[in-house]
């Protein structure tokens, strides 16, 4: 019995079973009376078809099985002739076919409704425990239907949302949804529904306490026992924490790279076999190599050899440390410079606890150490420095001191003094110019030197450079030869600066020439400059060290010089003025023994004409009229000796030590002139100048400022407090005179 046959299956069942009907008669005929019995077997197949087929089946097998026993069967082959008895027999075997069709139509029936009931019930069995699984597992399920509509969900999914059933099936579920991912969720759903693919999502979802809670669906097209598309099965997981976490995580990642890129320096990673698991930016460019191409390689696989070893015993040395070890490492970068680096290496340890990595970061020192190198040699220079000035000061005072036995012994010999007071003139002069090269060198570099430019002939500046190197050029016996083009060439520049520069050089030039040499100065204009060339066959300079003796404190060990006045700035300040001009200077020389070469390069002036001097300085010299000059000094030795220089000039002097003892001289002395030092003791000498300017009678007499600070900005300062001039240390004793010889003739 089945009611699972198609139409066309049922009537190939009747079919059959006529024709099992006829073969069975055809079988059975040997032992039958000829046309006797000829429907033996079509009560029982009619019976087979009602249960396979139903009861058309069952009509269709005994209209043909009558038919056909009735033509091969009865009374010999073919149909006819019919009797009475036919007819009686064709209407029993309708009545009882009739009856087996209609009791076996229906115990088919019956059997189906049976098999059906059984069915069902075992199909609610399956659900059932179904729905007891899905309601114990620890996941969200639900189910749909073949219309897209929900049509289950489990009590995990009822209680997280707190809703019944009845408002979750259908549609009623996307109400919870977050409304930001509704769209997309049901996007998804439809598409894999159509294709009846399986498909993952992730969304929010409302939990009862109206926390959005973020969930991963993944869902399945679920069938019949017939293999029928049924609908969809799906299970959410809660994942909001583990989102979080990851989250947290990418944050922390993000943190991570951003840092990395950031930091001033090179950072890595390595497992503990040594690859490399982790670079950031500047660790990749200066090691070479793209980020990916570096990880899973070892210091083996990028560095030389020495270098790699060097690395590995580094890492080695900080895994078996705790906290980690920091070192200098040496390493030559992909721009080919040996870097430096102040390495700090530390182990990391894994999830176990073991250590599992090992860290690196590193920062470049190389500049750093550069320039402690450059630091370190600056003190060296200047301890030498040091040294070689107190060496240089001292020199200059024995010969003075010996001048000054020699005159006190000499009585009035004038000879001897006139040879005595010419050493001390020549050797104060020197430490002069020390002193003046120091000072100059000092406010060059804290660049506080300003040039007082003007219209000059380089002709001129040239001639004062040799006068001023005379007397040495003599002593060493050595010729000086200036050659001047015939055109003179005029500069725009600070006379007495280029006269310090080329004195330096013709000075130098003197000293590093160790016999009488021959020293030329040649001039060749060029266009918009001209070339000075200073040129000696002295010592000579070692090529190697030609740009080094422009630097401050630079002396060489070719000898010579040390001896001659020292200091090892000159040519530091002749760089440095000449590049306040704008020019250049450039030292020549083949080697030592084969003399040297100064070039100076200068722009000269736009235009090569020269103005008249504003005022020529008068030829005759004021009558020197006598002036009441009051000296006021703290250094005793210092007032006495001016006070007894302006004596013999001719003037009255009074002496004073301090402010308010030069205040009180000056109130009995009523000077015409006072000469105050600027570093007073008690208040300054700016303050007493203030001071006897408030006097009635001192408005308008003649104060000059005495001080060692010669500086633009110290001149203006001692203008504003009230002085008529600024003197600088030691006073040119003449210059004060003929300055005193201007100071109006007072009228008492
Ligand atoms: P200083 O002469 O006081 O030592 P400079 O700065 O003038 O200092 O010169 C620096 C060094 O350059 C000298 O110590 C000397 O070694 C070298 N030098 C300068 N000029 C000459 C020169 N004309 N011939 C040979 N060496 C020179």
């Amino acid at each position: 019995m089945s009611d699972s046959h198609s139409p066309a299956g049922r009537y190939a069942i009747a079919i059959g079973l006529a024709a099992t009907a006829v073969v069975s008669r055809w079988l059975l005929d040997p032992w039958l009376p000829g046309g006797q019995i000829s429907l033996v077997a079509l009560p029982a197949v009619t019976a087979a078809a009602v249960w396979f087929g139903g009861y058309r089946a069952g009509i269709l097998t005994a209209v043909l099985g009558y038919v056909a026993c009735d033509y091969l069967f009865t009374d010999g082959v073919g149909f006819g002739p019919y009797t009475s008895v036919d007819l009686i027999r064709l209407l029993a075997v309708a009545l009882s076919t009739t009856i087996i069709i209609v009791f076996g139509e229906r115990a088919r029936i019956v059997a189906a409704v049976k098999q059906r009931a059984r069915a069902a019930e075992a199909e609610r069995k399956v659900h059932e425990e179904f729905h007891r699984l899905a309601d114990s597992a620890p996941v969200l399920i639900w189910t749909s239907g073949i219309d897209k509509k929900c049509t289950w969900f489990n009590q995990q999914w009822l209680e997280f949302v707190g809703r019944p059933m009845e408002r979750e099936i259908g549609d009623g579920w996307a109400e919870n949804v977050h409304p930001d991912d509704l769209q997309r969720c049901l996007q998804t759903y439809g598409r894999s529904f159509d294709s009846r693919l399986p498909f993952s999502m992730e969304y929010r979802l409302r939990r009862a306490d109206g926390e959005y809670r973020w969930l991963l669906d993944a869902g399945i097209a679920t069938q019949g026992p017939d293999g029928a598309f049924t609908g969809y099965i799906g299970s959410c997981i809660d994942i909001t924490d583990r989102s979080r976490a990851e989250r947290a995580l990418q944050a922390t990642q993000e943190r991570f790279s951003r840092f990395m890129r950031h930091l001033p320096g090179l950072a890595w990673i390595k497992d503990i076999e040594g690859r490399y698991v982790f670079v950031n930016d500047a660790a990749a460019i200066a090691f070479g190599m793209p980020r990916d191409a570096l990880y899973g390689r070892t210091d083996a696989d990028i560095f030389p050899a020495d270098v790699a070893t060097m690395f590995a015993e580094n890492d080695r040395r900080a895994l078996a440390s705790s906290g980690g070890l920091q070192m200098v490492e040496v390493l030559e970068h992909d721009d080919g410079v040996l870097h430096h680096s102040l390495v700090s290496k530390f182990p990391i340890p894994g999830a176990d606890g073991e250590n599992a990595w090992v860290g690196g970061i590193a920062i470049d020192i190389t500049e750093r150490k550069r320039a402690e190198d450059a630091v370190e040699e600056a003190d060296r220079r200047k301890t030498d420095f040091l040294a070689t000035l107190s060496h240089e000061l001292r020199n200059p005072l024995a010969p003075i001191r010996n001048s000054l036995e020699l005159v006190r012994r000499a009585g009035t010999d004038p000879a001897v003094i006139s040879r005595s007071l010419d050493v001390m003139d020549r050797q104060t002069t020197h430490m002069v110019r020390l002193v003046d090269d120091l000072l100059d060198v000092n406010r060059i570099t804290r660049d506080r030197l300003e040039l007082r430019r003007d219209r000059i002939s380089l002709g001129d500046v040239l001639r004062q450079a040799v006068e001023t190197c005379a007397e040495l050029a003599e002593r060493g016996g050595h010729s000086i030869d200036l050659s001047l083009p015939d055109a003179p060439v005029y500069l725009d520049a600070d006379p007495t600066r280029l006269v310090q520069v080329f004195g330096n050089l013709l000075n130098n030039a003197c000293k590093y020439s160790a016999r009488p040499g021959c020293i030329r100065i040649g001039v060749r204009p060029t266009g918009s400059s001209v070339v000075v060339s200073v040129a000696d066959d002295g010592i000579g300079i070692p090529t190697d060290s030609l740009d080094r003796i422009f630097e401050m404190f630079a002396q060489l060990e070719t000898g010579g010089g040390q001896s001659l006045g020292s200091l090892g700035i000159g040519l530091t300040l002749v760089k440095r003025l000449v590049e306040l001009h704008g020019g250049s200077v450039e030292a020549k020389s083949d080697g030592v023994g084969c003399g040297s070469e100064f070039v100076v390069t200068l722009p000269i002036a736009a235009s090569q004409a020269v103005d008249p001097p504003a005022d020529a300085p008068s030829a005759v010299e004021p009558a020197a009229v006598p002036l009441r000059v009051l000296v006021v000094d703290d250094n005793e030795d210092s007032a006495e000796s001016l006070a007894s220089l302006l004596t013999f000039g001719g003037h009255e002097t009074a002496i004073a030590h301090d402010g308010p003892e030069a205040l009180a001289a000056a109130e009995r002395f009523l000077p015409h002139v006072a000469i105050l030092d600027v570093g007073l003791p008690t208040f300054s000498g700016h303050e007493v100048c203030r001071l006897l300017r408030t006097r009635p009678w001192a408005r308008d007499i003649f104060i000059v400022a005495l001080t060692g600070w010669g500086q633009e900005e110290d001149r203006r300062k001692s203008i504003e407090a009230g002085f008529d001039d600024h003197f600088v240390k030691p006073l040119d004793s003449e210059k004060l005179l003929s300055r005193l010889r201007s100071v109006p003739a007072p009228r008492t």
